[in-house]
């Protein structure tokens, strides 16, 4: 598939979830027998660890379709990017999608500040770009699409690799925003 039919695919399976309308398909003995022997995912999805937002079923995908990278506030630190790397390099994965959501709660407490102890600021601190881009007065969800935004620039930047792909035209980069309540996904 081509980054267009990648995107449409992943519409057409969100579509299918948001209407309690899951194919399932994939998920069986016959499919875990053919991915033995290697993986092909046509997507990397950068999401929050949630436990509301699973990408899987958000975009009614079975074994073997995307790479789900998750780490809390879906950012882009070494190992997520490491991990996006190695799908792009070699998985021949052709669509990145930085899925941010609705409420999330490592961007909530990224608005709050404080001090969290040592692993947790230094994942909020990943947020700060988006919440400084927004301003005092913004809320959540506004910093969420921002930090995905962001984010999804960010990967570039920060990756020869992927870089490297997005300039060649293999791969496309899409910033995201999943609806807790309709379980769509709005492509930013
Ligand atoms: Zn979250």
């Amino acid at each position: 598939m081509n980054i267009e039919q990648v995107i449409t695919r992943l519409k057409e399976g969100n579509a299918r979830f948001v209407e309690d309308k899951l194919d399932g398909a994939l998920q069986d003995s016959k499919r875990r027998d053919v991915l033995t022997s290697g993986q092909e995912p046509y997507a990397i999805i950068l999401s929050c660890a949630d436990s509301r937002v699973v990408p899987e079923l958000a975009f009614d995908t079975g074994l073997g379709e995307i790479f789900v990278v998750r780490v809390a506030g879906n950012v882009a630190n070494s190992s997520s990017i490491a991990s996006i790397e190695y799908a792009v390099a070699h998985c021949g994965s052709n669509v990145i999608v930085v899925m941010g959501h609705q409420s999330c709660g490592a961007v909530t407490a990224a608005m709050k500040g404080g001090n969290n102890g040592y692993n947790i600021n230094h994942l909020l601190a990943h947020i700060s770009p988006a919440l400084h881009a927004c301003g005092a007065n913004a809320g959540v969800n506004e910093v969420v699409r921002k930090n995905a935004e962001m984010t999804a620039a960010d990967l570039v930047n920060r990756s020869a690799i992927i870089a490297d792909a997005v300039n060649a035209g293999t791969v496309a980069i899409v910033p995201a925003y999943y609806n807790l309540d309709s379980g769509k996904v709005d492509f930013l």
